[in-house]
């Protein structure tokens, strides 16, 4: 009998640490993901599904401002909104998947309308994919919704320059200004439930200032996000490395054909393949004995896990 567990993460990056009298500066992303963790475990008591849980959780994240996912998502080169999102069930390989989305409110929530449509498509863009949700009933608001004032301060500090916001440039010398804004958040989650079924999902608004129409790793099948009946995977990072790597997909394809555990797996894909290709960032991944690991190679990473009838956890930094 496998325990339910779920892990989340709140995205990797270059986070401050906090210093002596400077009082709680992670506190709200800390306390958002213990409410999240503390929320699943509720559900697994009544005996949530894998998809349950971890659609839950990437909503519950998306509806906290500090992470870059729904409400409080960066904002594009011209000032805009474009969400992403994708949720993936292990048991059935069913997926849905949504990529720009300007107006749908809960994302992941969307995602999991088109994992369950009958004879749907796996990927929506655009206009179509807000279409979509609005069809099925997810609440669609003003673009502007999705704002929040620190956000449009790091779009503004983005705007003034631009060049410090390579990413590609500057994963490995963080410079010390960008300290405070270059944090990443995307969202996401990977569930195992009592049944040894796997899912995952994962919520993002990209990168701050990306090209409009870019769309990252998050809701590409195999490279952010990933759930199979061996493991489900979550990315946060640049998304274009870990498309390339195609990251997700290839912490599963490690266990099959290498038969790597989950941790082997996971580090070799963070510490070799996207570290090679120049970039940062981190993944959580869940196996379906409810073995774990969450590997970055960022300063820090928002991430906790919950296992039914244990506390949660949650951390930021390597500690
Ligand atoms: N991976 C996301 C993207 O490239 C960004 C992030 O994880 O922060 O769209």
């Amino acid at each position: 009998m496998v325990i339910p567990t779920l892990l989340i993460h709140g995205g990797a990056g270059t986070i401050r640490r906090p210093v002596v009298g400077d009082e709680g500066s992670l506190g709200p992303y800390e306390a958002a993901l213990e409410r999240v963790l503390r929320r699943a475990d509720q559900a697994m008591r009544q005996g949530a599904s894998a998809l349950d849980l971890a659609c839950q959780a990437v909503e519950d994240l998306e509806n906290e401002p500090p992470f870059n996912a729904g409400i409080g998502a960066v904002l594009t080169a011209r000032g805009e909104h474009e969400l992403d999102a994708a949720v993936a069930c292990g048991a059935t390989r069913r997926a849905g998947a949504l990529a720009g989305l300007r107006h749908t409110l809960h994302p992941a929530r969307a995602a999991r309308c088109l994992l369950e449509a009958v004879d749907a498509p796996v990927l929506l863009i655009g206009g179509e994919a807000d279409a979509f949700a609005a069809r099925a009933g997810v609440p669609q608001v003003a673009n502007e919704v999705f704002g929040t004032e620190w956000r449009r301060r790091q779009w503004a500090a983005w705007r003034r320059e631009p060049q410090a916001w390579a990413w590609l440039d500057h994963h490995d010398t963080p410079a010390a200004p960008l300290d405070d804004t270059t944090k990443m958040g995307t969202v996401g989650a990977v569930a195992l439930d009592a049944q040894g079924r796997l899912a995952a999902a994962t919520s993002t608004g990209g990168m701050t200032g990306k090209w409009p129409g870019r769309v990252g790793d998050s809701p590409l099948l195999g490279a952010g996000t990933w759930a199979d009946e061996r493991v489900a995977v979550s990315c946060t990072g640049q998304g274009e490395a870990f498309i390339r790597a195609c990251a997700a997909h290839s912490v599963a394809a490690r266990m099959r054909w290498a038969g790597a555990s989950v941790q082997d797996a996971a580090q070799a894909v963070i510490h070799e393949d996207v570290e090679r290709l120049g970039a940062s960032g981190g993944l959580i991944a869940l196996d379906a004995q409810g073995r774990w690991a969450m590997p970055f190679n960022s300063e820090g990473m928002y991430r906790g896990v919950v296992r039914l009838g244990e506390s949660p956890h949650v951390r930021v930094f390597r500690d």
